[in-house]
């Protein structure tokens, strides 16, 4: 690995101020847990001439509004936010989001803002000697290739699928990152947080190479809602999401859906919001019936490759399983 400068400020002015404006594989990076990016510059896929640690800035705080909203600090790390004793009674979709990923030792060296801002697993994007759209090359090689893990939704010309299981439940559950730079504080929904290739193919946010996001504020759910959050992976032990559905559901008195959110993970180069499968639900009482249709609804858009239809049936069968749970 390249050698690189440790930079440890302790202001998050002086941590902004060591980052670069510009993106350039050799400029200047943040480093949370270290758990990607570490890896990244091992395959020399990313060449930091230095790392700018988030570890003094004090981001590491979980709060609790007192109308059950959280705003949860950058750094905390995912063991943390698993652990965290109003998780499972205010928000069980993200704790199982959270339990869900690597293992022990991942969960509690990884943090929730660099769970957000990893990169792209795509195994052609992994290869320290193969070039890519993502890397600056002219070919994404998933394409007419190896993709059994890519994107089934909003792919092109990068195919990659988005990793990270917690912003697919963050999404779903409205939430918002702070992010700061040079020009001060800015708030983003989680909704515009991500980029498609077709956006952009050297990032996958709109973070610009010298801003940190800080914190994430997950506002207090609609009276009565539930929500659940259901992964399917290739390895039992740990793995990231072949698929993955995050949904959330209000009922009324007489048990018909009165709101839905549904979000998808693993299948798209962001959290995949399907609106037309809340829709699917909405106005119908939770039965086989509502959850087959929201189903469909969910992958009707669908743009498999050669090898990921196998992602189609799998939303299907998670969405109805999801929902057969919350009912
Ligand atoms: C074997 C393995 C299995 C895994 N399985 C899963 C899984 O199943 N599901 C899942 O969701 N994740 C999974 N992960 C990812 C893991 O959850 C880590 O969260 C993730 O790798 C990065 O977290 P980190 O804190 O170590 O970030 P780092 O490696 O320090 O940073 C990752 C990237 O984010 C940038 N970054 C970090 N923090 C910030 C910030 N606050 N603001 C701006 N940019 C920032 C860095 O510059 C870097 O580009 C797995 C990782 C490994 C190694």
């Amino acid at each position: 690995m390249k050698d690189f400068d440790l930079k440890l400020p302790d202001s998050l002015d002086a941590a902004v101020g060591e980052l670069p404006s510009e993106y350039s594989r050799d400029g200047a990076q943040v480093l949370a847990g270290g758990q990607d990016i570490v890896t990244v510059m091992k395959d020399a896929i990313e060449r930091p001439a230095a790392l700018v640690s988030l570890q003094r800035l004090g981001l590491d705080a979980i709060e609790w509004d007192g109308d059950g909203g959280v705003t949860i600090g950058a750094t905390v790390t995912i063991q943390a936010l698993a652990e965290d004793p109003n998780m499972e009674f205010s928000l069980p979709a993200l704790r199982e989001a959270a339990r869900s990923i690597g293992s022990p030792q991942i969960r509690s060296q990884g943090t929730v803002g660099g769970n957000l801002n990893q990169r792209p697993r795509c195994p052609y994007y992994r290869h320290p000697s193969v070039s890519c759209f993502k890397k600056g090359g002219s070919v994404c090689l998933a394409e007419f290739g190896f993709n059994k893990y890519a994107a089934i939704f909003g792919g092109g010309p990068s195919y990659y699928s988005h990793p990270s299981d917690l912003a697919t439940v963050l999404l779903m559950l409205g939430a918002t990152v702070s992010i700061t730079g040079p020009a001060g504080e800015r708030r983003v929904p989680l909704s515009e947080l991500y980029l498609l290739p077709e956006d952009a193919l050297d990032t996958e946010t709109v973070l610009s190479p010298d801003e940190i996001l800080t914190s994430v504020h997950i506002p207090a759910q609609p009276p009565g809602a539930r929500s659940s959050y259901l992964k399917f992976k290739e390895r039992a032990s740990y793995d990231f999401a072949l698929a993955a559905v995050a949904v959330s559901v209000t009922r009324g008195d007489d048990g018909v859906v009165t709101e839905a959110r549904v979000v998808l993970g693993g299948v798209a180069p962001k959290p995949w919001e399907v609106p037309a499968a809340a829709r699917a639900l909405v106005g119908e009482p939770m039965g086989p019936q509502a959850w087959t249709a929201a189903g469909e609804a969910a992958v009707a858009d669908a743009d498999p490759l050669e090898h990921n239809g196998y992602k189609i049936h799998l939303v299907k069968g998670l969405l109805f399983r999801a929902l057969e749970a919350l009912a």
